[in-house]
């Protein structure tokens, strides 16, 4: 195949010429109508993404990190008070939780899907622990169902980290579907460009189907007034700009069409990968759907920085998520007592995966060359 431009991880370009006559419109009407924070256009995508994933509000805001945040200050926690989060994630997952002075307590993972497991969730339970923020990493969801179990019987909150898997659908009990992010007590998501559902800027918002929550939490995000200029209190200021809203109205029409074009080349990828032992594909729980905000392999350590010069050389990027578990990170060092201690399949993931381009414009041919390339660095 002839590589004429640069092979992206995401294209946004190509996905955005598709839809540019209705993008541009929005935008210009926005801008004519003068309300370009809150307003009409963001009460409208609020309630069509309501609709959307069938929940009963959406509050938007600024950004993924703010909704974590917001959703964390909307749960009557005090300092110290212990929230569970995979050790194997964004840093944002982990840093809100800090900076509350809540106390992040990192736990594994499993290898298959690289999410979180009820049991290692109920082992880190302590007279402390409040909350549990599971996340649904690189677009598959967690094990809801056994995480809300656990959540009753401790009587702990849970805030669905959803930024990775807007789209993927629960399969809760017989005929119950539910929409990633609207199981918990509270869901959020971000609107960072490059995320399933993706904005021109930043963006980001909060769901929950529980009334007294939803008006917190958008209290919360807009100085913590209600009525205007009465603040009832401490809040931020978070909020999604019309602009935005106006582009992400258009993109959630699309956004199951967009999933089901990143499962399909996860589809393809499979297929090739299939062939190599070497390689561990990312596997698909049987309770929830995969949109792949990621396609995440896991390859022999010692061959990982190799096979990344081989594909470089070939015009092929590929991206390391995520390097170093959180617990690692300088800035967690507080809440990690053993410097000694780690967590074996964290560790053992942070030094093995490898996510390769996937996106909604990707051809049968590119995906061919990728993963060829691949399987021809280890049969060389
Ligand atoms: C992107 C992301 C966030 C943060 O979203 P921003 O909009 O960048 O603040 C949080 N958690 C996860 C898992 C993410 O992937």
């Amino acid at each position: 195949m002839q590589i004429t431009k640069p092979i992206q991880m995401v294209d946004l370009g190509r996905q955005y010429q598709r839809i540019k006559g209705e993008i541009d419109q929005a935008i210009l009407d926005v801008v004519s109508s003068t309300r370009y924070i809150k307003g009409p256009v963001v009460d409208a995508f609020e309630q069509e993404l309501a609709g959307y994933l069938g929940v009963r509000h959406v509050i938007s805001c600024a950004n993924g990190t703010d909704a974590l945040q917001i959703a964390l200050m909307a749960c009557d926690l005090r300092q110290g008070d212990e929230i569970i989060v995979p050790a194997f994630t964004y840093v944002a997952t982990a840093e809100v939780i800090g900076l509350l002075k809540l106390h992040p307590v990192m736990i594994d993972v499993n290898t298959d899907d690289f999410n979180v497991t009820a049991e290692l969730i109920e082992q880190a339970i302590t007279e402390k622990t409040k909350a549990i923020v599971p996340v649904h990493l690189f677009g598959q969801p967690a094990p809801m169902k056994e995480i809300m179990e656990i959540a009753d019987r401790h009587k702990l909150m849970v805030i669905e980290d959803n930024a990775q898997a807007i789209g993927s659908d629960y399969f809760y009990g017989k005929d119950q579907i539910f929409k990633s992010g609207t199981i918990g007590h509270i869901g959020c998501t971000s609107f960072f460009p490059s995320k399933n559902l993706g904005c021109f800027g930043d963006g980001g918002a909060i769901f929950t189907n529980d009334d007294d929550l939803a008006s917190k939490l958008r209290m919360i995000s807009n100085h913590g007034q209600g009525e205007r200029y009465y603040h009832e209190m401490l809040g931020v200021n978070s909020r999604l700009d019309a602009i935005q809203a106006a582009i992400l109205r258009i993109k959630l029409k699309h956004l199951d069409d967009y999933c089901a074009r990143r499962r399909h080349v996860a589809d393809q990828y499979d297929e090739i990968f299939r062939s190599e032992a070497r390689i561990k594909i990312p596997e698909r729980v049987e309770f929830g759907t995969h949109v792949f905000h990621q396609y995440t392999l896991q390859v022999p350590p010692e061959d990982r920085e190799a096979l990344r010069a081989y594909l470089s050389d070939k015009q092929i990027p590929s991206m390391i998520y995520y390097p170093v578990p959180l617990y690692k990170q300088k800035a967690f060092a507080e809440y990690w007592q053993d410097p000694e201690r780690e967590l074996p399949v964290t560790e053992q993931l942070c030094r093995s995966v490898m996510s390769l381009p996937i996106h909604t414009e990707m051809e049968e041919d590119l995906v061919r060359y990728i993963s060829r390339s691949v399987i021809n660095y280890f049969q060389q």
